[in-house]
């Protein structure tokens, strides 16, 4: 095995590398650079956590998420890793201390933000001693066109100089190729291999509605799917994420708001709640999100329509981290398109931002169109990305629910010959106006009456109409001109259209429809055991003033439902329990689930039971068997599962002496069965085929048991 592949194990709990985590971790331990997008909840960190601990030295981790830090620091130590961050909240002291422990090659792990590391006086620490690699976390940052811009990301090209022997890996969620060059150059890295992992997130299940009563639209949606989960809601404006925060409150959720205009000290307190509690949910303005590394967000609900589909993907994929089912909700309108235009326009134009209004604009028609597809939104998205995908995804509301759609053929036709006769100088309000034979002045002003496209739209409502051009827009049969009016111009496409030879299906406006039924399937969520180690882990981490994801994810847990393990080795196995968090925490989830098989046995069948039953009346397996109609073999098998679960001891179920236990259990033990899960052939061939497979059976559980107690 691996070194890399060791530590995974032992040290993080995951059986496997997953995607492309394997070749990242092995250039950076051979010294080469790397630079890294990968979706959120696609194990970046791990990338670089485990070089670094491979690598002599101490990996220096740089991100400009400060407020983040200390949950990064706590999730590692708990891992058994030596870790620790380095930030303006610290004191002089504090700061000392970590770097003599630094200096003393006594860490695995250290958190710089970007301002600390460029300063001289830590280049200098650094250089005194040993470093095991750079890892440039947010690495979008260094983008001067992006939103999240820090300008100390430009001098983190330094590294490479003062560095040149320590390899460096930067990594970012999304980066478009433009921002992907612009780390490259920004970050001097040059001869970086790249690692671009696919954009899917196909544990997320994306939903696009109709806005109509939106609050009630969003209760039903919690009270039906998420009535006891953590989640985040966006809205555009301070005012509404206060006003919806309060009503959620009042509905019975624990709902807390943040943006920009809070104190900090109350940012902070909500966005620490946010963390560190169980089924809180934040609504929010985008100032929101960035660096969240929350794993068990079960939803992202949008009751405004995001400004582009990077938005929208950055902040849905905030949603199910941890891999399990997760929700992005969103209802959008008309009014959202004019709210966000209008904010738009209201920018001033200058020389320098024509240029940004266009793009912006484009971004979001291009979202727009997303809301009006008929298609699958998971294709749609990953397209934009330009990621190839199947067309259909079966976890999105097209894909589960497909929309109604019309023959929108001769509607288009007629749309795009208005456009045409109007000489594409106008824009959408003016061509409804025209289509739909309206008394205006500026059709008066331009003669558009005299038109042969003039009222020929008469039977459509100006809503259906300006339905038609969203979506033909979204589609590139037509686009808006944004520099000259927002005029509508055509495009090749609408060629074939406009010679009928081609015809256009479009979408009938969504109408709100009842929950669905989809991969998001809140049972598994529920439940005593599932509420009984939540609560356990709450406990644990208020204890150790930590999140409780700290302690164990989602994933964790729910494989504690499902197998539920009754050994240590049992325990061990599971997803996230590396050795540090095994010695820690066994005996404790353990003694819960125990409590729970105690009193339930849920794990076993009601013909198990009645077997169970029988036993316990002194019966025999032949007896048994005889009575219930049913074979020895099946009986032999209920017993073994009783075995395991504790319920009969060995004795209780076979009639074998002592001698015969010990010539089985040996030969078992040579084979190296003494753990769950394998084939008992070769013992029965083994042992003569003197003793039957039941009995084989049974001693192996029974064995089993023994050594993992
Ligand atoms: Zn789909």
């Amino acid at each position: 095995m691996s070194q890399s592949l060791n530590i995974l194990k032992t040290t993080f709990g995951f059986d496997g590398f997953r995607g492309q985590q394997q070749a990242i971790i092995d250039g950076l331990v051979e010294g080469q650079d790397a630079l890294v997008i990968m979706p959120t909840g696609g194990g970046k960190s791990l990338c670089y956590q485990i070089p670094s601990l491979v690598r002599e030295g101490c990996g220096i981790i740089i991100s400009p998420l400060i407020a983040l830090m200390q949950d990064q620091v706590d999730a590692l130590n708990e891992l058994g890793v030596r870790s620790h961050y380095l930030n303006s909240t610290q004191t002089f002291e504090q700061v000392k201390q970590i770097e003599s422990a630094l200096k003393n090659n006594a860490l695995d792990l250290l958190y710089i933000a970007p301002e600390r590391l460029s300063q001289p006086r830590t280049i200098a620490l650094l250089q005194q001693c040993k470093i095991a690699l750079f890892a440039i976390d947010e690495a979008h940052c260094v983008s001067q066109w992006g939103h999240d811009f820090r300008v100390d990301y430009l001098k983190l090209g330094l590294l490479s100089e003062y560095f040149p022997d320590i390899p460096r890996i930067a990594l970012t969620a999304t980066a478009d190729s433009r921002t992907q060059h612009e780390i490259c150059e920004g970050l001097q890295l040059h001869k970086a291999n790249k690692y671009l992992a696919g954009f899917d997130r196909p544990n997320i299940c994306y939903r696009i509605g109709l806005k109509n009563q939106p609050k009630q639209q969003l209760l039903r949606f919690l009270s039906n799917e998420h009535p006891k989960s953590s989640g985040i809601v966006y809205c555009l404006s301070r005012k509404k994420t206060e006003a919806i925060a309060e009503w959620l409150s009042e509905q019975g959720f624990t709902a807390l708001p943040y943006h920009a205009g809070l104190s900090s000290e109350l940012r902070a307190h909500h966005q620490k709640r946010f963390l560190r509690e169980d089924n809180i949910i934040i609504v929010a303005t985008i100032a929101f999100g960035m660096g969240i590394d929350k794993p068990d967000v079960r939803f992202v609900a949008h009751l405004d329509l995001p400004k582009s589909i990077e938005a929208y993907y950055q902040e849905t994929g905030r949603a199910g981290r941890d891999g399990e089912a997760a929700d992005a909700w969103m209802v959008y309108g008309l009014e959202d398109v004019i709210k966000l235009r209008e904010m738009l326009a209201q920018t001033a134009v200058t020389d320098t931002n024509v240029e940004y209004k266009r793009v912006e604009n484009q971004k979001l028609e291009a979202m727009l169109g997303l809301c009006e597809i008929t298609s699958c939104r998971r294709h749609a998205l990953l397209h934009y990305f330009g990621d190839d995908a199947p067309s259909s995804c079966g976890n999105c509301d097209m894909c589960l629910q497909p929309a109604e759609t019309w023959d929108g053929t001769e509607a288009a036709q007629k749309a795009i010959s208005c456009a045409y006769r109007t000489d594409q100088r106008f824009g959408v309000s003016h061509l409804v106006d025209v289509l739909r034979g309206a008394a205006t002045e500026k059709i008066n002003q331009f003669n558009h009456k005299e038109l042969s496209v003039y009222g020929i739209g008469s039977d459509f409502s100006a809503q259906q109409w300006r339905s038609v051009y969203r979506q033909l827009i979204a589609r590139g049969f037509l686009t808006v001109d944004f520099v000259n009016y927002n005029a509508v111009k055509l495009n090749e496409r609408c060629r074939a259209l406009l010679k009928g030879g081609e015809t256009i299906a479009l979408r009938k406006d969504p109408i709100d429809k009842p929950a669905l039924r989809h991969k998001s399937s809140s049972n598994k969520y529920h439940g005593e055991l599932w509420e009984a180690l939540k609560a356990c882990r709450s406990e644990l981490a208020v204890e150790q003033g930590v999140a409780p994801y700290i302690i164990f994810h989602d994933t964790t847990l729910m494989e504690m439902v499902k197998f539920q393990p009754q050994t240590q080795l049992h325990f061990g196995r599971l997803t996230g329990v590396g050795a540090s968090k095994k010695e820690k925490y066994a005996e404790i989830f353990l003694a819960v689930i125990k409590k729970y098989s105690d009193t339930g046995k849920k794990s076993l069948t009601e013909t198990v039971l009645e077997t169970h039953r029988l036993f316990k009346e002194n019966k025999t397996i032949d007896s048994i068997a005889q009575l219930r109609d049913l074979t020895q073999t099946t009986i032999y098998n209920h017993a073994s599962q009783l075995i395991r679960e504790g319920q009969l001891t060995l004795g209780e179920v076979v009639d074998a002496d002592e001698k015969t236990i010990e010539i089985i259990e040996s030969c078992l033990i040579e084979h190296g069965l003494t753990e769950m899960g394998g084939q008992l052939k070769p013992i029965y061939e083994a042992l003569n085929e003197e003793f039957d497979y039941g009995l084989l059976r049974c001693v192996y559980m029974h064995l089993v048991v023994r050594l993992a107690a």
